[in-house]
């Protein structure tokens, strides 16, 4: 996995369009540019990953490209399936029947994107292969099977920001995204939410929602089981009152970590033929895994493209940072870090954990070159 020392190339397209050059078209030639259809072989099944948006949600990832890249890829010979793994937490993509409807009914039907949905992770999220790697975690990692059997990866991510690990990006997206339900476990396992019992209003509506029925009422107030809790964080979100936190600092550090080990562990399946395009818009303040999606806090950026996920992602939050943020956005004027986007959205959480580590065990690299595509 160690990767030879220099800069990786991440190739940009911005925004902008006319008549004769259109974001989609330039799109498709970055991709020839960045070396990412050299990567795949002629009739290789290519795991198109993707995040199919929760039902709700707007902010994923709109299928035209998709269907773009799909194209490409079917012209040079490849025969991609868009796939995801199923999630940990109870909604409209926790086995793969509910989760296939949810990516038909959220656009990603083979007649807008030329491409079948696979759910790599068996019916119930089940199917996986270990995959050993060295890790200051996990020697081992279960990477959903049809994954891991693809002969070349292309990952799709939709950039944005995300409460538990700052942002959701590349190394997100290959790490958690192809661990098996059992992966996502291990994945969360030092996760554990405490409820307030001076903000708890006793509603209940955490309860309703926990995916493992680790929360009860207790004395009018909600009480989280620590040995039945699965770490999903769900009820974080869920409740009204903001009464549910988590260990900030140790426990995100310790997912982050856990999260790029999983993601060297996918990388590993398939050496040399794993490819990265990152969709820098719409870059909402929470993931795509939440049935609504809140405005974008900042203007969108463009697209980048890189066989580095750790450059990729550096560069996708750079670029973030030296866009204005939008006013009535989730960004807070009152705090401090007003460059730092991720920063101000989440001050607890340092996002860089996940790169450092991923960078450490040779994912990639931090150092980069943006060229214009
Ligand atoms: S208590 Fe919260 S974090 Fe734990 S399993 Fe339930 S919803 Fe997930
Ligand atoms: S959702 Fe929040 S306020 Fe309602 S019972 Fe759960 S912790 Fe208490």
């Amino acid at each position: 996995m160690k990767r030879k020392a220099g800069k990786a190339s991440v190739y940009f397209v911005d925004m902008r369009a006319n008549m004769e050059s259109g974001v989609i078209d330039r799109l498709k030639k970055a991709m020839k540019k960045a070396g990412l259809l050299k990567i795949a072989g002629e009739g290789d099944l290519v795991a198109v990953k993707m995040h199919f948006g929760e039902k709700g949600s707007t902010a994923y990832i709109r299928t035209p490209y998709v269907g773009a890249v799909v194209e490409e890829l079917k012209a040079s010979g490849c025969r991609p399936f868009l796939t995801d793994t199923n999630t940990l937490y109870v909604g409209s993509r926790s086995d793969s029947v509910r989760h296939v409807r949810t990516a038909i009914e959220n656009g990603f039907a083979y007649a807008s994107v030329g491409a079948p949905v696979i759910i790599a992770d068996g019916l119930k999220g089940g199917n996986h292969e270990v995959v050993h790697i060295k890790g200051k975690h996990f020697t081992e990692v279960r990477i959903a099977s049809d994954i891991a059997r693809a002969d070349t990866m292309v990952v799709l991510t939709h950039f944005k920001g995300h409460e538990f690990t700052g942002f959701g990006g590349a190394i997100k997206n290959l790490g958690m995204g192809c661990g098996s339900r059992a992966g996502k476990l291990a994945m969360h396992s030092d996760v554990r939410p405490e409820v307030s019992r001076d903000s708890c209003i006793g509603c209940a509506k955490c309860i309703g929602w926990c995916p493992a029925g680790a929360i009860r009422l207790k004395r009018k107030k909600a009480y989280i089981d620590p040995d039945m809790c699965i770490g999903c964080a769900e009820c974080i979100v869920v409740c009204p009152e903001s009464a549910i936190k988590i260990q900030w600092g140790w426990s995100t550090s310790q997912l982050q970590e856990k999260m790029a080990e999983y993601a060297v562990g996918a990388a590993k399946t398939k050496t040399r033929k794993t490819a990265f395009i990152n969709f820098v818009m719409d870059v909402s303040p929470q993931c795509d895994c939440y049935p609504f999606s809140d405005a974008p806090i900042v203007p969108n950026v463009g697209i980048l493209l890189s066989l580095d996920p750790v450059a990729i992602d550096k560069a996708s939050v750079d670029l973030i940072n030296k866009q204005p943020g939008i006013k009535g956005s989730a960004l807070n004027a009152r705090r401090k870090a007003k460059v730092d986007k991720l920063r101000n959205l989440y001050p607890d959480v340092d996002w860089n954990i996940q790169i450092e580590h991923a960078r450490s065990l040779g994912l990639g690299t931090t150092e980069y070159s943006l060229v214009k595509a």
